[in-house]
Parts: structure tokens; C-alpha cells; sequence
């Protein structure tokens, strides 16, 4: 049988699934150029603004004149440089951890840590709303796999009596498409008197959460005990590329050992490191960036509510539109970008089947007036919507 790839194509076409890549004329940042078009986007991850920060820019060109460009190698052939290192004792001086390991990306970072620690005869139990990657480091492990209802620790701790072997107990910090936060401490609190380990994926919480940016570990105050195996990713908040896993000694000895994704790949440009030791300084020190932040979501959420729109029950930068139909989604962001605003619909497989959604983040980088922009358009738009249904 040949691969009939078109008629996968058109089926996923006919479905309203397609998808395409908007092609990014311009830096990151509020005001880009998509497809020739100016336009005020709300659906980057650049949450504190700093993908395109002068004194990142400045790390970045700095080391590449330092340490050249590529990385070489391997981490453990000779592509361990200085600036990497260096980036590891940053993260685990903010994470409140032993060590941290430096990845490549969160995707390999989550692939890498859940293989090197569980394998046939083990157990991995995932929120059913957890993000891609890690799903597929549960499938890869070749772990006895199985899912708990969203954020519901009694259904973990009912999942938890039928485990074997070493468990590990995998969550988003920040769910990735419905902005809410893991309720860490009752998770953890069924989790650590089985002896199973918790592992967070923080990806969209490092830098927003926590006085100093910590991220969701600060946030709830939880240490290494309660949050053994913590993961975050770089190329959020923190605006530059990469990730890492912060624990004990032994967890980052191990995942030297054992953590293929780690082993086998060439180590990140040291000039990113660079890079990215300036911009967590900046994610640590300028508080401001999280208090506007703040006020932003506290903005758009009360705009949002009196216009009608369905909300869901989320504190941070993730502020999803629920829509429900994946056509109507993409009518209501294709609405959006004539009139000048980028904002994606998100549909399944991403979200489950009926949960299209238009996933607006906010940034640090945004105005008041800019997220008031948004509003008055949502509100036309909705209001547009709702009367070619009546
Ligand atoms: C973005 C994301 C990842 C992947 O991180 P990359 O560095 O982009 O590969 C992993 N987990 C979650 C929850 C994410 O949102």
C-alpha cells in the first residue's frame, strides 16, 4: 500500500484541522509583521517581554564573540562549556534546588527525565490535560501508563493503589492550553506517603510565578521533597531557548547517567547561554515586569466578563476563549486579524474534541491600552457572532 498522504490531508482540511504556520516578519514582540500584515499579537509565550530584550541581544553577541558559536559536542564529550554551567547554578539558585541539568529543549528535557526514571514494571500517572511531550516520555518509557482526571488528586490517589513499581506522578505547573494552576500540595500530599514522585512541568509558570520568578514551586513554597523532579523551559518567559530539570544530586547525576535525549545530542550554543544568564537575571530582578503582569490578566479578565465571554477559571498569563466548535474558533480569530489582532484558535488533538478555544496570552510587554484594543474588538466580534446565530 502506498502512502495515500493526500487523502490524510484533505480529511484533516474537511475537518476544519488544518493547520498552517503563520510566517513572522519581525521580532517577537506586541506589534509584528505576519504575512505582510502589521498586526497586535496576543499569542506569544513571550510573557515577560524579553525574547527581544537590547541587554539579551547584547549577551548573546557578546558570546558569540567569546565562545564562538556552535557547541560542538555533546555534554559529556566536550561541549559542557563554561556558560552552560553557569546557567545550571543560576537555575538552581532560583528554583530553590540542589542542581539543575541543562536540556536542549523541554521537549527532549521531559522525553529524557521520565525515561531515566521508570521503564517496564514501573508506573507513570498523568493528568489527563497534560502536555504533549509528556505523554509521549510516558509512552517511550514503556511504564505502566494511565491518566487521572484533570487537577483531582482523589482520582490520582485512587489510580495510585493500583501502581507498581517506582511511580512516577507527572503534571503541567500551568496547564498549557486552560491556564490553570496544578493544586501542587494536595498532589503531592497523596503522592509522597506512597512513595510515588511528583514531577512538574513548569513551562509556563517559570519566570510568572513567584516573587522572584521561581515559578510554581515558589509560588506553593515547596521543596525538593514535596516537587522531587522539577522541569522548566526557557524559551517562555524567560524569552531566549532551552530547558532544564532541577532536584537533588542524585536525580542530575542520574539523568547524566541514564537520559538518552541529554546523552546524545550536541550541547545548546554556549552564546545562548550567555544569553539566557542575562535574561534570568532580568526575570529574577525586575519584579515590575510580573506586577504589570498582573494587572494586565486582572484588566482583560473584568473586559472580558462584561462582554459575555466564556473564561476559564485561570490566574496567569493564559487567558483561553472557550468557543467550543473548531470552525467557529477560527471564524472569531479570522475576525480578529482584520482587524488588525493576532490570535490563535487552538483546536483538537491539542485540546480535547468540542474544547476550541482562542488561546490569548498576555505579556508583560503589552499596554493597558493595547489589551483594551483587544477587548473593544473581541466585543464587536462576539457581539457579530452571536447575532448570525440567532
Ligand atoms: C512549550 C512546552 C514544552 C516544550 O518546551 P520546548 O522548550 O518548547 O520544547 C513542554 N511542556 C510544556 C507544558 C510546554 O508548554
Amino acid at each position: 500500500m502506498a502512502f495515500d498522504l493526500a487523502a490524510r490531508l484533505a480529511e484533516r482540511r474537511a475537518a476544519d484541522l488544518y493547520r498552517q504556520r503563520p510566517l513572522l516578519q519581525s521580532p517577537q514582540g506586541p506589534e509584528v509583521i505576519v504575512d505582510g500584515q502589521r498586526l497586535l499579537a496576543f499569542c506569544s509565550n513571550d510573557y515577560l517581554g524579553l525574547a527581544n530584550h537590547p541587554e539579551v541581544i547584547a549577551a548573546w553577541r557578546d558570546g558569540a564573540e567569546r565562545w564562538g558559536v556552535g557547541g560542538g559536542a555533546s555534554h559529556l564529550v566536550i561541549g559542557h562549556s563554561t556558560p552552560h554551567h553557569a546557567v545550571e547554578e543560576a537555575l538552581a539558585e532560583l528554583t530553590g534546588r540542589p542542581r539543575a541539568l541543562l536540556f536542549s529543549t523541554g521537549y527532549m528535557a521531559n522525553l529524557g527525565a521520565i525515561t531515566a526514571l521508570v521503564g517496564q514494571g514501573d508506573t507513570v500517572l498523568q493528568d489527563r490535560l497534560n502536555h504533549a511531550s509528556l505523554l509521549d516520555g510516558g509512552l517511550l518509557s514503556g511504564a505502566r501508563f494511565s491518566r487521572y482526571l484533570h487537577n483531582d488528586a482523589a482520582s490520582l490517589a485512587n489510580r495510585l493503589g493500583k501502581a507498581s513499581g517506582d511511580t512516577l506522578v507527572i503534571t503541567d505547573g500551568v496547564f498549557s492550553m486552560d491556564g490553570d494552576l496544578a493544586d501542587l500540595p494536595a498532589l503531592s500530599a497523596v503522592a509522597r506517603p506512597k512513595g510515588a514522585w511528583l514531577m512538574v512541568d513548569d513551562a509556563h509558570g517559570f519566570g510568572t510565578l513567584g516573587a522572584r520568578g521561581g515559578g510554581i514551586v515558589e509560588h506553593f513554597a515547596l521543596g525538593v521533597d514535596e516537587v522531587p523532579v522539577l522541569i522548566g523551559t526557557l524559551g517562555k518567559a524567560c524569552g531566549t531557548a532551552g530547558a532544564f530539570v532541577a532536584g537533588s544530586d542524585d536525580l542530575i547525576e542520574a539523568l547524566v547517567q541514564f537520559a538518552r535525549p541529554y546523552i546524545y545530542t550536541t550541547s545548546q550554543p554556549p552564546a545562548l547561554a550567555c544569553a539566557t544568564l542575562k535574561s534570568l537575571q532580568l526575570l529574577r530582578d525586575e519584579t515590575w515586569r510580573r506586577e504589570k503582569l498582573a494587572a494586565l490578566i486582572g484588566q482583560f479578565r473584568a473586559g472580558a466578563q462584561q462582554i459575555g465571554l466564556v473564561l476559564m477559571d485561570s490566574p496567569t498569563a493564559i487567558q483561553p476563549i472557550l468557543v467550543g466548535d473548531a470552525a467557529r474558533a477560527l471564524k472569531l480569530s479570522a475576525m480578529l486579524r482584520q482587524r488588525g489582532l493576532l490570535v490563535t484558535a487552538i483546536r483538537p488533538p491539542t485540546v480535547p474534541a468540542g474544547g476550541a478555544r482562542l488561546r490569548v496570552t498576555l505579556s508583560a510587554a503589552h499596554s493597558e491600552a493595547q489589551v483594551q484594543l483587544l477587548l473593544n474588538a473581541l466585543a464587536e466580534c462576539h457581539a457579530q457572532l452571536e447575532s448570525a446565530h440567532a
